[in-house]
């Protein structure tokens, strides 16, 4: 699982930031194109939903989720790990 914010629907009002045990939020530093300045997010694999989701077949925590007032957080699946070929010429 992997943890996003859609820039879309957030209003940079930073409650997130406040909420997470792991502090994977952090206030953002640059406001995008409608001026909203949206949370960065600092190494989210950390996010306890993205680690043991899959194995508990439930959300985990999902604090920032329920308190985001623009329902702007959400989890996607991430594709399975496919190992490549790559060629090397000498
Ligand atoms: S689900 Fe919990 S641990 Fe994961 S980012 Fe949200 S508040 Fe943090
Ligand atoms: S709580 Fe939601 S709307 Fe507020 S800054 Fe976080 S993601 Fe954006």
């Amino acid at each position: 699982m992997r943890l996003q914010i859609d820039e879309h629907r957030c209003k940079g009002c930073n409650l997130c930031t406040l909420v997470c045990p792991y502090r994977i939020f952090k206030p953002g530093k640059q406001a995008n194109r409608r001026g909203v300045v949206i949370p960065e997010l600092d190494r989210p694999e950390r996010c306890a939903n993205c680690r043991l989701r899959n194995l508990y077949g439930r959300t985990l925590c999902g604090t920032c989720q329920m308190i985001c007032p623009d329902q702007a957080i959400s989890w996607v699946e991430e594709d399975a790990h496919v190992p490549k070929k790559v060629a090397i010429e000498y």
